[in-house]
């Protein structure tokens, strides 16, 4: 496989990188000219008439008109029609390199036709066999029992949210204690446990809204790279589970420090409480086996999801050693812990074909290296780019997830309350930023690029010129 990641031969260490994004939080915050992002808003607004019409029907019957990803529906929300390989198409024919890759689901490429080809005779030949198995099912866990280190034995859940759901009751139910440890700033899926400290470590309840405080009594906040925080967290014996993005939060955004895992891990054990690995992201992006398997440790539970069946639905897992898998029960209590863990649609015969379908296209020899590969040489572009320009904008990835370090709002130190505002500025500019990134035919989830194994030279071509285009406005 190949090297990916910081700490490795081709990559600033964490501690470097959080460094770096130290520096542009303390910076001055770049602004774009009004005039300058204005041209941009009308060229925008030129270009995609067709979005602004679905986007005034959607304010009507979607709720504020959109969806999950709202910073990047600005000035309105791009409606898309087609896609195929690294590219998609909007409502009004324009072609983008997508780097957005549905949050990073898209791993094989948008349509792959083989996948397409496997689920569409699904569709024909089979149909919801709820309350019932099919053979796929389990030769979906087989796959993942294969691929993940400390996979033994799965249950499929309906999304990556409801798998950390499943894991965090799995883990109160094993360990009959009821605290789990979450990393600020970390992301976990949006149900009430975890949906504290999201993005902006230091953030608090800030988006929490709706989420009782009560419900979030059992969830405790650490910082990450503090082994002595965690320690003393684990040391009061309650606590059931530390959950964690293996890469660091928000997808490596606030890396961890390399080596921090396996005595973050030691630490659990030593306390009697479980590691979760949350690979929803990194399962399939920093290669095959995902994070455990790049930095050899085995956490106790793993949750799955995105790019685990390439962006079809119902698409999440939980897995880990077979006896605490076991936990997941719908039926009634015998002598082993039992945790409600179900749903209609969950392991349903689409998501689990899909599931083993994708899997086995991604591990065909060298087939994952293609998304880590381009990622490298998105970086390497990326960052000749700034110093070129003189900017202190700086790329990094880990496997095929890029990372371009903009404005920096997670870096802001929250502890200082005052910075709030700033913090706000400095997000809401990276919706701004994107515009033209758009207009140069690049989707970029605010600077967070997620790369496939259909990308290719000339997409990064196309890439490093958006954000070319970027600086022109900035400048
Ligand atoms: N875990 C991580 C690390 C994620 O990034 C996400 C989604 O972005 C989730 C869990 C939630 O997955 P889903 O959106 O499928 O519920």
């Amino acid at each position: 496989m190949t090297a990916t990641g910081p700490g490795t031969a081709a990559e600033p260490a964490a501690a470097e990188i959080r460094e770096r994004a130290r520096r542009i939080a303390d910076g001055p915050i770049r602004r774009p000219a009004p005039e300058r992002l204005q041209a941009e808003v009308d060229e925008f607004r030129r270009r995609t008439s067709g979005s602004a019409e679905l986007g005034r029907r959607a304010a009507r019957v979607l709720a504020r008109g959109t969806e999950h990803v709202d910073p990047l529906s600005f000035p309105y929300p791009l409606f898309m029609r087609a896609g195929a390989g690294s590219r998609v198409t909007d409502v009004d024919g324009n072609e983008y390199v997508d780097c957005v890759l549905a949050g990073g689901a898209i791993l094989l490429g948008h349509n792959h036709p083989e996948l397409n080809r496997r689920v569409v005779e699904l569709i024909r030949e089979r149909t919801n066999f709820h309350g019932h198995l099919d053979e796929l099912e389990v030769e979906a866990g087989e796959e993942l029992a294969e691929v993940f280190p400390s996979i033994e034995a799965v249950r499929f859940t309906a999304s990556g949210a409801e798998a950390n759901l499943a894991a965090a009751r799995i883990a109160r139910a094993w360990t009959g204690r009821s605290k789990l440890v979450k990393f600020r700033g970390a992301y976990h899926g949006w149900h009430d446990q975890f949906l504290v400290d999201i993005e902006v470590p230091g953030s608090g309840r800030f988006l929490a809204g709706g989420i009782p405080e009560a419900y979030q009594s059992e969830t405790v906040l650490v910082s990450q790279n503090d082994l002595d925080e965690l320690e003393s967290v684990l040391a009061g014996g309650d606590v059931a589970a530390v959950f964690c993005e293996p890469v660091g939060a928000e997808s490596g955004l606030v890396p961890f420090d390399e080596g921090y895992h396996p005595r973050a891990i030691e630490l659990a054990h030593r306390h009697g409480a479980l590691y979760v690995f949350d690979e929803v992201v990194t399962g399939f992006r920093v290669g095959l086996g995902g994070a455990q398997r790049l930095y050899g440790v085995e956490p106790d539970l793993t949750t799955l999801g995105k790019a685990l069946m390439n962006g079809y639905p119902s698409c999440g897992a939980v897995g880990g050693r077979k006896e605490i898998v076991d936990t997941a029960n719908v039926s009634v209590p015998d002598e082993r812990p039992s945790a409600y863990v179900g749903g209609t649609l969950s392991g349903n015969v689409l998501s689990a074909g899909a599931c083993v379908h994708a899997v086995r296209l991604m591990r065909e020899p060298g087939v994952l290296d293609r998304a880590i590969d381009a990622a490298g040489d998105l970086v390497a572009r990326l960052n000749a780019l700034f110093a070129a320009r003189g900017f202190d904008f700086f790329s990094y990835r880990f496997g095929s997830i890029v990372k371009t370090e903009l404005t920096a709002p997670q870096a802001v130190p929250l502890d200082d309350p005052a910075r709030l505002g700033e913090v706000l500025e400095r997000r809401e500019l990276l919706s701004a930023y994107m515009v033209p990134i758009q207009n140069a035919g690049v989707l970029s989830r605010l600077g967070r690029d997620m790369l496939s194994c259909a990308h290719t030279t000339e997409d990064n071509e196309r890439t490093v010129a958006a954000y070319g285009r970027l600086l022109d406005v900035l400048e």
